[in-house]
C-alpha cells in the first residue's frame, strides 16, 4: 500500500499568517513541495525538511505548463510521496486546482484540498474595502478579468454582471482594466461607481489606486500597477475612507533590515512585520560551539568551589545546558552556585530550564552586572564568567578589581556566515532599506564586513537603529548613521524606538 497523497493546499495571498492550520500541518509533513510565485516563500520554513520544486508562473513566463504540473504531481503522488501543491490564494478560485485535482481523480492518486484565504476577500480586506455592508450590496461576484483566449466571444454576461450584482471583484483583470471598465459601465453601470485596484495585497509591497469606472484605468497605468492585482468595483469601496487599517500601520511602506542570527530573528521581525513593516533578514552571526569544550567541562565539574556563574546571553544559556545534557548531566549540577543573568531575556532562557536568575541588573549591560556582583559580595570569592569568545573585558576587570577570582570560559563563538541570504544579494540598487536593526556590537562589525565582501557598500548608508548605547557607540564609531537607539538594551524597547522613529520622524 503506497501512502501517496496529494493535498492542494491555499497559501493565502501573501502575509504568511494567513495560511491556514491546517496547511501548515500539511507542510510539515511534507515528503515534497511544488509551488509557484504567489505562494510566499516565508511558508516553505513549515516544511523544513522537504524537498521543493518551483514551477513558475508569472504572466506568461511559465516554467512548466499546466499539464506538465498535473503530470508532475500524479507522478510525485504514485511514488508514494506525501505532495504538497501549495497553491496562491485559494486553490479552487481562478488557481486551475480544479484542474489539477481532476488530474489526480483521473489517475487515482489520494488528494485533499486545504482552502485558502482568496486575495479576492484578503486583498480588499486589507485595503479597507467590506466586501457586503448592510447599507451597501448584499451581493458579491468572483470574476475572472482574463478569458480564454482562445474563444472568440466574450463568455461574461456584461449586462447581467454589470445590474445583476452589487460588489464585484476581478481577479487577473489589470491588462484588461480599460476592457472591464468600459463593458461595465456600457451595460449600464454608473460610470461614477466607485473602483478599486489592489496590488499584492496584504503583503509589506501593497498598493492600492481608488477611482471611479470612468478614471481607475488611466489612474492604474499611471500609478504603474502591474499583476497581481484585484479589481473591487460597488459603493463598498467608499467604506476604505475610513476602514483603511493595514497601509496606515506605522512601519507600512518601510522597509527594515534586520541582523540578528536566523535563529533570533524571530520575535524582531515578527514585531516589524505586525507594525506593518516590509522585514528582510539578513544574519550577520553564525554562532558555533567553542573548538574546545574542556575548560567548561571542567569548570561544570567543579561548580562546589564557585560563588556565582554569571551568563550574558540566551544562546549562553543554551550551549551551557545543551552540553550539560550532551554530557548526561542537568541543571542540578548548579545548585552549590547563585546565577546572574544579564537580562530579563537571559533570565528568561534560564527559567526554561527551570533555573532561577539570582541577580538581574537594573540596567542590562556588563558595568551594572559588575556593580551589582560587587555589591553582592564576589571579594575573595570565584566568579565563573560562561559567555562567547569575542565578549567584551569590561565584567572580567570589573570583576577582579573587586577582589573575586574570575575564571572565563567560552561557550559559543560568533562567527560571520559565509553569504548573504538571496532577498539581500539580489536588492535592486534602487531599494534602499529605511532602516537596518543592531542587537550587538557583533551584528555591526560583521554586517560591515559582510556589505564590503559583496559589493554592497552602498547598504552601510542606511541608518541605523541600536539596541542600546554600546551597540550605538561600535556603529558610530564604525562611521555608520545611528538614528535610532533603544535605552534599555530590549527587543521590546527597540521595536518602540523604531516606530516612534517613524511616527515622529
Ligand atoms: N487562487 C488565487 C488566484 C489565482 S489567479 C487566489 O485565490 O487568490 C491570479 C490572480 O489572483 C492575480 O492575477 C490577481 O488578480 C490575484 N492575486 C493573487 N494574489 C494577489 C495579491 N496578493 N494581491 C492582489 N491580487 C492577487
Amino acid at each position: 500500500m503506497s501512502r501517496g497523497k496529494v493535498y492542494l493546499v491555499g497559501a493565502g495571498p501573501g502575509d504568511p499568517g494567513l495560511l491556514t492550520l491546517k496547511g501548515a500541518a500539511c507542510l510539515s509533513r511534507a515528503d515534497v513541495v511544488v509551488y509557484d510565485f504567489l505562494a510566499n516563500p516565508a511558508l516553505l520554513a513549515h516544511a523544513a525538511g522537504a524537498e521543493q520544486m518551483y514551477v513558475g508562473k508569472k504572466g506568461s513566463d511559465h516554467t512548466l505548463e499546466q499539464s506538465e504540473i498535473n503530470a508532475l504531481l500524479v507522478r510525485l503522488g504514485r511514488e508514494g510521496r506525501v505532495v504538497v501543491r501549495l497553491k496562491g490564494g485559494d486553490p479552487f478560485v481562478f488557481g486551475r486546482g480544479g484542474e489539477e485535482a481532476e488530474a489526480l481523480a483521473e489517475a487515482g492518486v489520494p488528494f485533499e484540498i486545504v482552502p485558502g484565504v482568496t486575495s479576492a476577500v484578503a486583498a480588499p480586506a486589507y485595503a479597507g474595502i467590506s466586501l457586503t455592508h448592510r447599507n451597501m450590496t448584499s451581493s458579491v461576484g468572483f470574476i475572472t478579468g482574463h478569458e480564454d483566449p482562445t474563444k472568440p466571444e466574450s463568455s461574461l454576461d456584461w449586462d447581467r454582471l454589470a445590474t445583476g450584482l452589487g460588489t464585484l471583484v476581478f481577479l487577473m483583470g489589470v491588462q484588461r482594466l480599460g476592457h472591464i471598465a468600459s463593458s461595465l459601465v456600457a451595460a449600464g453601470r454608473p460610470a461614477d461607481t466607485p473602483a478599486a485596484l489592489v496590488r499584492w495585497g496584504s503583503a509589506p509591497e501593497q498598493t492600492t489606486v481608488v477611482g471611479t469606472l470612468a478614471d481607475i484605468a488611466d489612474k492604474a497605468k499611471k500609478a504603474g500597477m502591474t499583476p497581481p492585482a484585484v479589481l473591487v468595483v460597488g459603493e463598498v469601496v467608499s467604506l476604505r475612507d475610513r476602514l483603511n487599517w493595514f497601509e496606515t500601520l506605522p512601519l507600512f511602506g518601510r522597509t527594515v533590515l534586520v541582523t540578528r542570527t536566523r535563529e533570533q530573528a524571530g520575535a524582531l521581525s515578527q514585531a516589524l512585520a505586525d507594525l506593518g513593516g516590509r522585514v528582510i533578514e539578513c544574519p550577520t552571526i553564525r554562532i558555533a560551539p567553542p573548538d574546545d569544550w574542556g575548560p567548561v567541562d571542567r569548570a561544570v565539574d567543579r561548580l562546589a568551589d564557585t560563588a556565582w556563574v554569571v551568563l550574558t546571553s540566551p544562546n549562553g544559556v543554551d550551549f551551557l545546558l545543551g552540553r550539560l545534557k550532551e554530557r548526561g548531566l542537568d541543571a542540578r549540577r548548579f545548585a552549590p552556585v547563585r546565577l546572574a543573568a544579564i537580562g530579563p531575556a537571559t533570565a528568561e532562557r534560564l527559567a526554561a530550564y527551570g533555573l532561577k536568575a539570582d541577580l538581574v541588573p537594573q540596567e542590562y549591560v556588563a558595568e551594572a552586572l559588575a556593580r551589582d556582583l560587587k555589591a553582592a559580595g564576589v571579594s575573595g570569592r570565584k566568579v565563573l564568567l560562561a559567555r562567547a569568545a569575542q565578549a567584551r573585558k569590561v565584567l572580567p576587570q570589573a570583576l577582579s578589581a573587586a577582589g573575586a577570582i574570575v575564571e572565563e570560559v567560552v561557550l559559543y563563538q560568533t562567527l560571520v556566515p559565509e553569504g548573504l541570504p538571496p532577498e539581500v544579494e539580489s536588492l535592486p540598487a534602487e531599494q534602499i532599506p529605511d532602516l537596518v536593526t543592531f542587537t550587538s556590537s557583533s551584528t555591526v562589525t560583521h554586517f560591515i564586513e559582510l556589505a564590503k565582501r559583496h559589493g554592497l557598500e552602498r547598504l552601510l548608508s542606511v541608518p541605523a537603529a541600536c539596541i542600546g548605547p554600546i551597540t550605538g557607540r561600535t556603529a558610530r564609531q564604525a562611521g555608520l548613521n545611528v538614528a535610532v537607539e533603544a535605552e534599555t538594551y530590549t527587543i521590546p524597547d527597540l521595536v518602540a524606538a523604531i516606530q516612534a522613529h517613524f511616527t515622529q520622524g
